[in-house]
C-alpha cells in the first residue's frame, strides 16, 4: 500500500461495518447501475445474464476458497464478477481487495473503463470513497471504511505483501503463469488471502488462451475440460460445474459443448480445398440429447432455464440426481454460444472467415482467437486436430487375422522402405489387392536384425551389402496363408532405393544379383520425386558411381506428391470397395500416426507436420500404389472379369496360390539358388568392390 492510501486510512474515522449479510447478486441489484444501449443508466438486471447468478454468489460463500470463472467474451463476466463483487466488497463487507491485471497497462485502461465507469453510474459507490483527491488514485481506491481496493499486475513487488481478503484476477490466460519465479498468479493469489481462511476468496475469470497439450487425451469425467494450461486446469481442480439449457424442442436439457460444434452450419470448400464463407442456411443451435435443430431465437428463452450442474450430477426430464464432487474450488465452464451479448450467425461468419484464412495463408491466430474468445473453448492446433483423427482410422479397423489373405483377395503386394543408422532396418508393408484395386493390410513388419561373424547385428543396408540379402526370403518369396488351407506368393514388391551411405549403390547391386536369380522381375525400385509431371510414374536408370546410366537397373521416379492425394483420398473413403484401405485391428496406434505425418500444403506439396516424426506407413502405402500404377491395375482397360492369371480369384484359378506343398517345394529350390554367397563376407569395403568388379569380368 502506498504511504498516501496508509495516510488517507489514518484519516477517516468510521468504524469498520460488519458485513451486510446478503448475495453477491442482491447487493448488486441494489447498488450498481450500468449503462444502457440508448445511453442511459438503468440498475444491474440479473436477467440479462442469468447464468452469473450462481459463479456470483459463490464468491461470498465460506465454502469455497476460490471461484474459477471461464467463459467467452460478450457474456457479461466481467461486469458480474468483477465490477459487480467490487461493488458488494465496497457496501457490504469493506475488505482489502486486490484486482490483477495482465500488464500495468491493462490495470491503467481498467480503471478508467470499468472502475472510474462504475462509480460514475453508481451513485451509491461513488459515495464511499474516502474524501478528498487522494483517495481515488489509478491503482488505488481508499474508501469511508478505511479498506483499500489496489489495481495491480503480475510482479512480485506488487502482489506480495500483507494479506488480502480478495483477489480478483481477470484474464486470466493471458497472463504469465509464473510470477517471477514465484509460482503461478492463482498460487501467489491464494497465499494472500490464506489469512483470511475460509473468509478469504480468489477470483479467476478469462476465456481460454491455452492450447490442449495432448489431443488423444480420453477424459475420466463428464464435465471434464481437455488438457491445458491456465484456468481450465484450474476448473479440472474444481468441481467442474457445466451450463445445461433446456432445449425447446423435445423439452430434455442439454449441455452445449463451449465449441462451434454447439452451432449447425455448413462448412464448405471451394474448389481449392479453402473453407467457403457464405452461410447458406441459417445457423441453429444443436441439441446435444436429441439431435434437434434450435432456432438461435430462442438463446434469452433457453438461458432463462439455464442450469449449472457440479460432476456428477445429471438432468433428466428436469430432475437433478447424482452425487457431486467436492471441491474448495467452485469452477464454471460456460458456452460461448449462449453468451447474451453475441450473435450465433456473427460468430460462425468470423470462424468460416477465420479458418479460410488458415486454409490459405497456414495462419492460424485468428481462428485461435474466434475459438477462445468467441466460442470460450480451448484451441488445439489445426496439425495436432489432424492426428487426433487417426484415432477415427484405428475405430475403423476390422477384427483380420495377421499373416492371412482374405477371400476377395486377388495378389499381394510388398513394399520397402530402408532406414540407416541406429535404428537401421528394412521396413515392410504387404497389401492384399482386391477388385478395382480395393486393398487390405496383411502384414507389416520390421527386418532390424542380422547375423555377422556369429553375432546378432542391426541391419545397415548402407553399409552391408549382403544385408539386402534378407529381403530375398522374408519379403520377395514370401506367402501368405489363405482361408482354404494353402498360401498366396506375393506377386511384386517396390523398394525404395534412397537412403544414407552406400544405400543407393547395394539397392542397385542386389537388384543386378536378383536378375541373375530371374527374381528382379518381381521388383520395381523406386525414386521419390516431386517432379511437376503429370505422369505419375516416369521410367528412368539407375546410374552407376561414375553417373552412367546402367540400362539393367531400370529405376521409377514418383510424382510423391501425387501418390500422396491418392492416398489421402483412399483413407477419405468411408464406404468399402474399390480403393478403399481396411486396417486389420492388430496394427498398433503407431501405424496410423505415420500415414497421417504429413499435411499437404497450399502448393500441393507434401511435408511433415511435425520435424522427426515417422511417416512409414504413409510413404509404404504409397510404394504399393505405385505398384498398382506401374501393374495396370488403374487402367481403364484392365479387366477384372477377365484379368491375367495373378489376378484371378483365389478360388478361380490363381496362378499365385499353392498347396502349402508347393510353396515349400518352392522356397527350397529358391534357397538352392541363393545359397551361392554372392559377396564374400570379412571383407573391407574396397576388398568388397575389387571383388565385385573382378567378378563382372569373369561375367
Ligand atoms: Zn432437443
Amino acid at each position: 500500500m502506498s504511504m498516501a492510501a496508509v495516510q488517507i486510512r489514518k484519516d477517516i474515522s468510521q468504524m469498520v461495518r460488519p458485513p451486510e449479510r446478503i448475495t453477491v447478486t442482491e447487493a448488486s441489484k441494489r447498488y450498481v447501475k450500468v449503462r444502457t444501449a440508448s445511453g442511459g443508466v438503468d440498475q444491474w438486471d440479473a436477467n440479462l445474464t442469468p447464468y452469473m447468478v450462481e459463479p456470483m454468489n459463490c464468491l461470498n460463500s465460506r465454502e469455497y476458497d476460490a471461484v474459477v470463472f471461464v467463459g467467452p467474451a460478450q457474456s457479461g463476466k466481467t461486469q458480474g464478477l468483477i465490477t459487480n463483487f467490487m461493488a458488494y466488497v465496497i457496501k457490504c463487507d469493506p475488505a482489502d481487495s486486490l484486482i490483477m491485471q495482465t500488464t500495468k497497462g491493462t490495470a491503467r485502461d481498467f480503471d478508467t473503463q470499468v472502475v472510474k465507469r462504475a462509480f460514475r453510474d453508481s451513485p451509491e459507490l461513488k459515495k464511499e470513497l474516502a474524501p478528498g483527491s487522494k483517495s481515488d488514485n489509478t491503482y488505488d481506491k481508499v474508501f469511508k471504511s478505511g479498506a483499500v481496493l489496489f489495481q495491480r499486475w503480475p510482479s512480485i513487488n506488487e502482489i506480495s505483501g500483507k494479506p488480502l481478503k480478495y483477489v480478483l484476477i481477470t484474464d486470466y490466460d493471458r497472463m504469465t503463469q509464473n510470477i517471477d519465479g514465484e509460482g503461478s498468479p492463482f498460487a501467489l493469489s491464494q497465499q494472500r488471502t490464506a489469512k483470511f481462511l475460509s473468509r478469504g476468496m480468489t477470483l479467476v475469470e478469462t476465456s481460454p488462451g491455452f492450447e490442449i497439450s495432448d489431443p488423444k487425451h480420453k477424459p475420466s469425467f463428464l464435465h471434464e475440460a481437455p488438457p491445458c494450461a491456465g484456468a481450465l486446469s484450474l476448473f479440472n481442480m474444481g468441481d467442474m460445474r457445466r451450463y445445461y439449457v433446456k432445449c425447446p424442442e423435445c423439452n430434455d436439457y442439454f449441455m452445449p459443448p463451449p465449441a462451434e460444434t454447439g452451432l449447425d452450419f455448413i462448412h464448405d470448400r471451394d474448389l481449392f480445398g479453402a473453407t467457403e464463407t457464405i452461410i447458406t442456411r441459417p445457423v441453429r443451435y444443436v441439441c446435444t440429447k436429441n439431435g434437434c435443430l434450435i432456432d438461435v431465437k430462442h438463446k434469452k428463452q433457453m438461458n432463462q432455464t439455464g442450469i449449472w450442474l457440479k460432476q456428477g450430477m445429471t438432468i433428466d426430464a428436469g430432475k437433478i440426481t447424482g452425487e457431486p464432487v467436492k471441491s474448495r474450488i467452485a469452477s464454471f465452464w460456460f458456452p460461448g454460444v449462449f453468451a447474451a451479448y453475441s450473435d450465433p450467425t456473427a460468430m460462425v461468419e468470423k470462424y468460416l472467415k477465420s479458418y479460410r484464412e488458415y486454409d490459405i495463408t497456414g495462419s492460424e491466430e485468428n481462428l485461435k482467437t474466434v475459438i477462445n474468445v468467441g466460442f470460450g473453448a480451448a484451441y488445439l492446433r489445426r496439425n495436432l486436430a489432424e492426428i487426433e483423427s487417426s484415432s477415427a482410422y484405428s475405430d475403423r479397423s476390422e477384427a483380420l487375422n495377421r499373416y492371412f489373405v482374405p477371400d476377395d483377395a486377388r495378389l499381394l503386394l510388398a513394399s520397402v522402405d530402408i532406414q540407416n543408422g541406429k535404428t537401421g532396418r528394412f521396413v515392410v508393408q504387404v497389401h492384399a489387392i482386391g477388385k478395382n484395386m480395393e486393398q487390405w493390410v496383411v502384414d507389416r513388419f520390421d527386418i532390424a536384425f542380422t547375423e555377422r561373424e556369429g553375432k546378432k547385428c542391426r541391419v545397415e543396408p548402407g553399409v552391408y551389402s549382403e544385408d539386402w540379402e534378407l529381403l530375398t526370403h522374408k519379403v520377395i518369396n514370401s506367402s501368405y496363408k489363405t482361408s482354404d488351407g494353402r498360401k498366396m506368393l506375393v506377386h511384386a514388391v517396390s523398394i525404395d532405393t534412397g537412403g544414407n551411405g552406400n544405400t543407393t549403390d547395394y539397392c542397385y547391386q542386389y537388384y543386378k544379383r536378383l536378375r541373375r536369380l530371374k527374381l528382379s522381375r518381381k521388383v520395381m525400385l523406386i525414386k521419390g520425386g516431386s517432379n511437376d509431371s503429370k505422369s505419375p510414374i516416369i521410367p528412368s536408370y539407375g546410374k552407376d558411381r561414375d553417373g552412367r546410366k546402367m540400362l539393367d537397373v531400370p529405376l521409377n521416379i514418383l510424382n510423391t506428391n501425387s501418390f500422396k492425394d491418392k492416398v489421402s483420398a483412399m483413407l477419405n473413403r468411408t464406404v468399402t470397395g474399390g480403393l478403399y484401405l481396411h486396417f486389420p485391428d492388430w496394427l498398433p496406434e503407431s501405424f496410423y500416426d505415420e500415414l497421417l505425418a504429413e499435411k499437404r500444403d497450399v502448393n500441393g506439396k507434401w511435408g511433415k507436420i511435425k520435424d522427426g516424426s515417422n511417416n512409414e506407413s504413409l510413404d509404404l502405402s504409397v510404394y504399393i500404389l505405385a505398384l498398382c500404377w506401374k501393374l495396370g491395375l488403374n487402367d481403364a482397360h484392365f479387366n477384372w472379369e477377365k484379368p491375367p492369371k495373378w489376378a484371378l480369384p483365389i478360388a478361380n484359378g490363381n496362378v499365385r496360390v499353392m498347396d502349402a506343398d508347393e510353396a515349400r517345394t518352392e522356397r527350397q529350390a529358391v534357397k538352392k539358388q541363393t545359397k551361392k554367397p554372392a559377396i564374400k563376407k570379412g571383407l573391407t569395403h574396397t576388398q568388397r568392390l575389387i571383388a565385385a568388379r573382378q567378378a563382372k569380368r569373369r561375367g
